[in-house]
């Protein structure tokens, strides 16, 4: 018989592989459940997604990047994502002056990184990279703010983008904006630059996005297109002309 500290941690490592709802099992669910009721693992909270993390000796800082929602940050994104797209849209979050608490915050971020990537389909909405580590836990794809977070940029849908960790930069920075039919525009500085800069040998990473002059991948469904605002904002305060 497996000591209980031994099946605990069986179960939360399982929770992890499986995207952290022991509901979600389809195999043995039933014998599952009974388990993870036990245990009152029966969704994984923040704290049993932490301590999951430290079993399957996962660094923390990787816990941004795993696919998994702890029962806590899936109902942030269920909201998110139900969220109707408002008519009239302002980017920033002004309740957020106010200081927040640290862990509400986690949570919120942690929220709007997983719904946005979710609705771009883990891919890079401007090069349309997708990949995963070889042992499917975590996404190379970053939700990006259209207004920053520093600048009190809104955590939800309208006001995020899904963009590999270079587009990510390179939006953040300024090399590339998005026009309000969602095609790219490239900063005219670009020409300036050095030949070899933007450049990985015969492949023009910022440069070929233009080229391309389409609109980026979006996601399935219209209500969850950027915000004008945001982008417009974007172009006005971050993107170099
Ligand atoms: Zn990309």
């Amino acid at each position: 018989m497996p000591i209980r500290g031994e099946v605990r941690q069986a179960l939360l490592r399982t929770l992890l592989k499986h995207g952290g709802v022991v509901k979600e099992f389809a195999a043995g669910q039933q014998v599952v459940e009974e388990i993870a009721d036990q245990f009152q693992l029966t969704e994984v909270t923040e704290k049993g997604f932490d301590q999951a993390l430290r079993i399957s000796r996962i660094p923390a800082a990787e816990k941004n990047f795993l696919p998994i929602k702890s029962f806590e940050v899936q109902k942030v994104v269920k909201k998110l994502v139900e969220t109707q797209r408002p008519t009239i849209y302002e980017p920033f979050d002004t309740s957020r002056k106010r200081i927040r608490k640290l862990r509400e915050t986690t949570l919120r971020l942690r929220g709007f990184r997983q719904a946005v990537i979710e609705v771009y389909g883990y891919r890079c909405a401007a090069c349309g990279l997708k990949i995963n580590s070889p042992d499917s836990l975590c996404w190379e794809v970053e939700a990006a703010h259209i207004v920053p977070h520093a600048s009190f940029g809104k955590d939800d849908i309208f006001n995020g983008i899904a963009l590999c960790r270079f587009h990510h930069w390179t939006f953040d920075v300024g090399w590339f904006a998005l026009l309000d039919d969602y095609t790219i525009c490239l900063s005219p500085k670009l020409s300036r630059l050095p030949a070899d800069f933007g450049r990985a040998g015969r492949y023009e990473l910022i440069r070929s996005l233009a080229r391309r002059s389409s609109q980026i991948r979006l996601p399935t469904g219209r209500q969850f297109y950027p915000h004008e605002n945001s982008l417009r904002w974007h172009r006005e305060f971050v993107f170099h002309r």
